[in-house]
């Protein structure tokens, strides 16, 4: 279906539509293996006999394949993301919770359009992005990425006066002279780095890392973004000042009414933060929801392992789930649910079936064959080899309780 394109970066939106949304994303990235093609490719060439001519068709070698046409080889991908759909809401703040592997910075990644998506949609205020260069440079300064690392995304011979300057100059916010001065230090005063003329001067190993990651915060808001992709902001800080760096983006979201999508794999840090999450396992979407409820009531058995890992000082016994195997391959990822080799509700349907998203309660989706009622006896049986303390009990927990 093709959107009609977005006359300009400040074109009406109808009451309802959904600042950002990214509509059945799906990224495959093209594994290659160019040490051996590169291999292969010579031996193939010292085997081409010395009358053969360029165009015509060459004879199979003995034990060698003949090579076929390069569009029509096929390469393994990885399933990095999969019919992903998200929609940001002006001012709200939603979490992408998820393992390392998940997809969630691959997200990012997409929704920045630094990459290009294998298929899917992305709409801004409803309408597809422009693909002229103009409509590109509108999206990249309403929707701006912060990385995850403040000690690899600044540039160590940069000072912080100069890194602030670029996005203003080249989006023309500002001109040199006392305007741009008076930019970055309001720049500075946003992202709590005062007195500003103490932090203007410095470069990025004078600062903490805390006080680094702040530099970037301003850095993309220097252009008056409506959207940030704040990509893991805090994984990388000590924990003492995460906390400072979450109420910055609370801050933000409040005084500024940005849409931020908070990705984390820290359930906890995002039930702080967040609106609503979306936990994805394997570049698939396995629960959306309010945060509150994601959170106090699990739909799915992968929610509630990332709930059992996270730290609570009130827990006497370990983590219930804590440790049942690791995220698959997402170059052969499972059949069915992804999740059913480390599931402990696993059963026959699991490992043939995708599970579609079930409607828990309103606005809360879990993509789980537990709720569903539909199954028969043989494929709701436990899935066989689900053993090794994996079979439930007769009176297995319902997916959110802790066993
Ligand atoms: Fe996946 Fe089945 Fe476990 Fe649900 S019960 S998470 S569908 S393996």
């Amino acid at each position: 279906m093709t959107e009609p394109a977005a006359p300009g970066a400040t074109a009406a939106a109808p009451a309802g539509t959904p600042l950002l949304e990214a509509r059945e994303l799906t990224k495959h990235f093209v594994v290659h293996h160019k040490g051996r093609n590169r291999r292969t490719e010579a031996r193939r060439a010292r085997r081409v006999p010395s009358d053969h001519h360029a165009g015509e068709e060459q004879p199979a070698e003995p034990g060698l394949p003949p090579a076929p046409p390069e569009d029509q080889r096929e390469r393994p991908v990885v399933h990095a993301v999969e019919q992903v759909s998200v929609s940001l809401p002006a001012g709200g703040i939603t979490a992408v919770v998820g393992e390392s592997g998940s997809g969630k910075s691959t997200l990012a990644r997409l929704l920045a359009r630094l990459i290009v998506p294998t298929s899917g949609q992305i709409l801004l205020d409803g309408h597809a992005v422009p693909a002229s260069s103009r409509g590109r440079r509108g999206y990249a300064r309403d929707v701006q990425l912060v990385l995850q690392d403040p000690f690899s995304s600044l540039n160590p011979i940069h000072d912080v006066y100069y890194h602030l300057s670029r996005p203003l100059l080249v989006h023309h916010m500002a001109r040199r002279g006392p305007e741009l001065d008076q930019a970055i230090a309001s720049l500075l005063q946003r992202v709590a780095l005062t007195p500003p003329d103490q932090f203007m001067h410095k470069y990025p190993h004078e600062l903490s890392g805390g006080q680094r990651q702040r530099v970037a915060i301003a850095r993309a808001l220097a252009v008056r973004p409506r959207v940030l992709l704040a990509d893991e902001p805090v994984s990388m800080l000590d924990v003492s000042i995460r906390l400072g760096v979450l109420n910055l983006l609370a801050g933000l979201r409040a005084d500024d009414k940005l849409s931020i999508l908070y990705i984390t794999h820290d359930i906890a840090s995002a039930r702080y933060l967040a609106d609503s999450i979306m936990v994805m396992y394997a570049g698939q979407v396995v629960e959306n929801g309010p945060a509150a409820t994601v959170t106090d009531e699990p739909a799915h058995p992968y929610t509630t392992l990332l709930l059992s890992a996270a730290p609570d000082p009130d827990r006497a016994a370990p983590p219930a789930l804590a440790g049942r195997g690791a995220p698959p391959s997402l170059v052969t990822p499972p059949s069915g649910c992804r999740f059913h080799p480390r599931c402990p509700h696993a059963m026959a349907v699991c490992a043939h079936r995708t599970p579609p998203a079930f409607e828990v309660t309103a606005g809360h989706q879990s993509a789980c064959w537990l709720h569903t009622g539909g199954l028969s006896a043989a494929e709701s049986h436990p899935l066989a080899g689900r053993a090794d303390g994996l079979v439930p009990s007769p009176s297995a927990p319902a997916p959110g309780k802790e066993p």
